[in-house]
């Protein structure tokens, strides 16, 4: 049955095998079955290109057949549950609405557009380096685990 399911969404989503096959072992590897819905929204968030909420992700599963019967309450729920089980990061883009991403992403930052609300992401060495310096100078930290770095301005259509 599951992989009944697994086969449809890959048709749906047009994905390769290695993709959907990473998703599984991600949802495994943290210890989660694979679900249906647990298996959408991670393929919704690494096909996305910028960070997503709750109802972007159900708007995009309203249009698709197979996923139409998933409903709010439910991609809810498993948006939080993969977050509190690691398999999303939340970010912070100062909206009213979470917005989340795959935690297993190459590191990078945004930028995000305060009038559309367009996200950009970016990597910058120059800017890994510096964040790395700065526990050296602290006078309190011994040591940095994580960081998160959003920017926020207007992007060119905007200005
Ligand atoms: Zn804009
Ligand atoms: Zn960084």
């Amino acid at each position: 049955m599951l992989n009944l399911l697994a086969s449809h969404l890959h048709l749906v989503y047009d994905a390769d095998m290695n993709e959907n096959g990473k998703m599984k072992e991600i949802l495994r590897v943290k210890g989660f079955r694979v679900t249906s819905a647990r298996l959408a929204v991670l393929e919704t968030l690494s096909k996305s290109r910028v960070p997503l909420d709750v109802g972007a992700i159900y708007k995009k599963f309203s249009k698709i057949k197979k996923l139409k019967k998933i409903n709010e309450a439910t991609v809810y729920r498993t948006i939080t549950s993969l977050e509190e089980g690691g398999v999303l990061k939340r970010v912070d883009l100062r909206k009213t609405s979470s917005y989340f991403e795959l935690a297993a992403a190459r590191h990078h930052h945004h930028i995000v557009c305060i009038n559309c609300n367009d996200i950009e992401d970016f990597e910058n060495p120059e800017v890994e380096k510096a964040l790395g310096r700065v526990v050296g100078r602290s006078a309190k930290f011994k040591s940095v685990h994580e960081h998160s770095l959003e920017l926020f301005g207007l992007c060119k259509v905007c200005s």
